[in-house]
């Protein structure tokens, strides 16, 4: 059983496969969808994003309860609408540029949209109400089965497709930089989605998400994540992030280190 967050739960199912044993999952943050999906994020020794193993069997069971996770403070909850948010930037333009939608892949889609949608209602009136301690509250609850429970149907949906792609690709990049460690997974995530819509050419949809990201406090600046905006950094982020096997490319085709580079540059002149 493991009890914890997702570096718990991703570090338990690695072992429960290596034991091939079952697991169960109670997850005491909701910063991502790590309690329910069925592969684990893992890095090296100094936080370097290493690989996403996906593991054959998920969970036998998966207990929420929201009232605990809400303890943990608003701040835990930034991060995962910040990651979950991502669910429908980064699957969206890979479904466009299918013609081979399946049924699970449409529900998938569908999903992603109504996790947007639920992440732009309830994210405030959520944050409110665990900052003023009422825990057992219904949109506290809504928002954290939002980040657990809806999150991981898109991935188990709509497979491979609806996992990262350039918004996770920037994260890993990120990951590479010093003194990103101090960012949770979440706000990389949620800067870099509006890198990859800038990549795309939607920046005003960059400029549609930067109120809601100013009002709950997701980064959308180097300085915001205490990074140092170095030619050197961008380069490492870009690098990586448009590297060969980045999943960047599943979004955008081709993507280069440039356009990624374009992109951060500009995300830093706006808002
Ligand atoms: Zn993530």
């Amino acid at each position: 059983m493991a009890i914890g967050a997702g570096k718990l739960s991703d570090t338990a199912k690695n072992v429960a496969e290596i034991l091939d044993l079952d697991l169960i999952i109670v997850p005491t943050l909701a910063c991502a969808c790590a309690a329910y999906s069925p592969y684990s994020v893992d890095y090296d020794d100094e936080h370097r994003f290493l690989g996403v193993p996906v593991h054959p069997r998920n969970s036998i069971a998966l207990l929420v309860d929201s009232s605990l996770i809400a303890r943990a403070g608003a701040d835990k909850l930034v991060g995962g609408i910040g990651d979950t948010i991502a669910k429908w930037y980064e699957s969206a333009p890979v479904f466009d540029q299918a013609s081979d939608l399946t049924v699970f892949d449409r529900l998938a889609y569908h999903s992603a949209h109504l996790i947007h949608d639920m992440l732009l209602e309830e994210s405030e009136p959520g944050l409110e109400a665990v900052r003023a301690g009422d825990y057992d509250n219904e949109h506290v609850r809504t928002l954290i089965n939002t980040i657990i429970g809806l999150a991981g149907t898109v991935g188990g949906f709509g497979g491979v497709r609806a996992r990262e792609s350039g918004a996770h690709s920037v994260h890993d990049g990120l990951t590479r930089v010093a003194g990103a460690a101090a960012t949770m997974h979440g706000e990389k995530v949620a800067y870099g989605v509006l890198v990859q819509l800038l990549v795309e050419g939607k920046e005003s949809e960059v400029q549609a998400l930067l109120p809601f990201y100013a009002t709950i406090g997701l980064p959308h600046s180097w300085r915001q994540m205490n990074l140092e905006f170095t030619d050197g950094n961008l380069q490492t982020v870009a690098d990586f992030a448009a590297g060969p096997d980045s999943p960047f490319h599943a979004a955008v085709p081709g993507v280069t280190p440039a356009q990624i580079i374009e992109a951060m540059r500009t995300l830093e002149t706006l808002a």
